[in-house]
């Protein structure tokens, strides 16, 4: 049973479509990530989910029902903005406890209700602060802790990290993940940081343009992107494209040296795309000068310059090679990605 199907969603402001038709169904209990470059339309689909804008066409639906004439407080949804937006004059427990004052909880059952969210989120020692005395971190936690107080069906948080540093980021990953896998509910996670979308959900929806590109788990858009937007914008050191080209036999060359056998009509003329880590030095294979040498510790990233391209391979971190040395690179024939040199859709 999905928790949220959207069916032909569309949205236009004005003369503007920002969201063109997207259908998805949202299992119940999932972390989904909504993933994109900017201005992609991830924030209005969110919205519309929350009830905060209504679908110019489509249909919304919560546990099967049809929502997009419900209120955003009759939804049983809890959001987190990226900007926390906690009360300056409340307390942190206030804050927590305000949605539950809102709908008339009861004091002492209020005060119980905060009190699991404060351990929940390691706030108990914070709970008479005020927000400006609070770290980013901290806030952050009493924004999903007033999240959570209310134990809504569903959550939807845009880019609620985005405020932190990298450290931070990283820990708050970590205790979404683990919240996430504690309380069980329906998670959809707005984010522009494919790093976070891999670690954090069961399922990512890849969008651009207003459309979902791809639907699946992390390992299914990483190991088979459905086209090249979706290649190049999941996974660190970006997947490199260079020019194939096949010739008799469906023998596929890049840079003049056959690097797989592929089904396909000699003459064409597909991009390869190949992962960092797929590629290695070789005594024999396509030649290639040593572009910008990277040492990160445990691997050095190294770019290779080839007559087709670039590619950057993930190479061990006692790689000694120089910048403007010739060398040799083969990459694993089975995990070339192939796309259409025009519209980009995966061939393989
Ligand atoms: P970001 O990561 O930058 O927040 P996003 O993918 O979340 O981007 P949206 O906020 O959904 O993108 O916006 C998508 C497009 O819709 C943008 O071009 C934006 O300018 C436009 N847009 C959003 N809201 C409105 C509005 N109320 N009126 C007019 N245009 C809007």
């Amino acid at each position: 049973m999905s928790a949220i199907d959207l069916v032909g969603v569309r949205k236009q402001f004005g003369e503007t479509q920002v969201v063109r038709g997207v259908d998805l169904a949202v299992p119940s209990g999932a972390f989904l990530s909504l993933l994109g470059p900017s201005g992609c339309g991830k924030t209005t689909l969110l919205r519309m989910l929350a009830g905060l804008e209504t679908p110019s066409e489509g249909e919304i639906r919560i546990d099967g029902a049809v929502v997009n004439a419900v209120p955003p407080g009759a939804r049983d949804i809890a959001m987190v903005f990226q900007s926390y937006a906690l009360y300056p004059q409340m307390t942190v427990a206030q804050n927590i406890a305000y949605p539950l004052r809102k709908r008339g909880v009861p004091k002492g059952e209020r005060a119980g209700r905060v009190a699991a969210v404060a351990e929940m989120l390691q706030l108990g020692p914070l709970l008479e602060r005020k927000p400006r005395q609070l770290s980013g971190g901290q806030q952050q936690r009493v924004a999903l802790g007033r999240a959570l107080v209310r134990e809504p069906r569903i959550f939807l948080l845009d880019e609620p990290l985005s405020n932190l540093d990298a450290t931070l980021r990283s820990h708050m990953r970590a205790e979404l993940i683990e919240l996430h896998r504690r309380i069980g509910r329906t998670m959809v996670y707005v984010t522009h940081d494919q790093l976070e979308a891999m670690t954090m959900s069961t399922h990512i929806a890849v969008i651009d343009g207003g459309v979902v590109q791809q639907f699946g788990t992390p390992q299914q858009v990483y190991r088979r992107p459905v086209n090249r937007m979706v290649a190049g914008f999941i996974g660190t050191p970006a997947m490199a494209f260079v020019e194939g080209r096949v010739g008799e036999g469906g023998a596929l060359t890049l840079a003049g040296t056959r690097v797989a056998t592929v089904d396909a009509a000699p003459g064409a003329t597909p991009v390869i795309g190949i992962r960092a880590e797929d590629v290695r030095l070789a005594e024999i294979g396509v030649p290639a000068r040593v572009g910008l040498v990277e040492p990160i510790g445990h691997e050095t990233l190294v770019r290779l310059h080839c007559d087709a391209g670039i590619v950057t391979a993930r190479l061990p971190g006692d790689t000694a090679v120089q910048p403007g040395e010739q060398v040799h690179f083969t990459a694993d024939a089975g995990r070339l990605h192939l796309f259409d040199p025009i519209g980009g859709e995966r061939l393989t």
